[in-house]
């Protein structure tokens, strides 16, 4: 038996026979590799074997439903936070309609029924993106992104708002 019998069977991590055990224990005085590999192998296993800490599956059990219920809370208060801006940024941008509304009664109705199919429209958008947004956005998303990506819908809520506006004044009587 020779060097590269034992490396082989060293490598492959092999079960070796009394035999081989005995000459490979003469063997490895000799050769650093071998020896080396024999360390190794004896390394892994003990990492192969060590057990977790008692009690380990509970607390990871537990740490982990900690954690969703913070990713919930998060989740929840980022929806508070996504209706309010919207809603801010929907009656700011409104109240040149309502003004409208209230200067001229004659078309008080048409200009209310064309507010509640905007404010609609531009609530579904916005409340798709928000759980498009919601969904992406799992429990490890930071303050900062969140921030940016309310600004981005807000953004994105004033362009449709606006657009929605010029397709109503164009449709109003003059
Ligand atoms: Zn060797």
């Amino acid at each position: 038996m020779d060097h590269q019998h034992f490396e082989k069977k060293l490598l492959n991590d092999e079960q070796l026979t009394a035999e081989e055990n005995r000459a490979l224990r003469s063997h490895l005085p000799d050769c650093p590799t071998c020896s080396a590999l024999v360390e190794t192998n004896l390394a892994l296993k003990h990492v192969r074997m060590t057990a977790p800490a008692p009690g380990f599956a509970n607390r990871f059990t537990a740490r982990l439903a900690a954690r969703r219920k913070a990713q919930k809370r998060r989740h929840f208060f980022g929806g508070i936070i996504l209706l309010i801006s919207g809603t801010g940024v929907l009656l700011w941008l409104a109240s040149p309609l309502l003004t409208a509304a209230f200067s001229s009664p004659a078309d008080i109705l048409t200009t209310w029924v064309s507010f509640i199919v905007a404010s609609l429209s531009f609530l579904q958008t916005f409340g798709e993106a928000g759980r498009v947004v919601l969904r992406v956005a799992t429990g490890f998303i930071p303050a900062e992104v969140w921030a940016f990506s309310l600004t981005f819908l807000s953004i994105l809520g004033m362009f449709i708002l606006s657009f929605s506006q010029k397709l109503l004044v164009q449709k109003q009587p003059v």
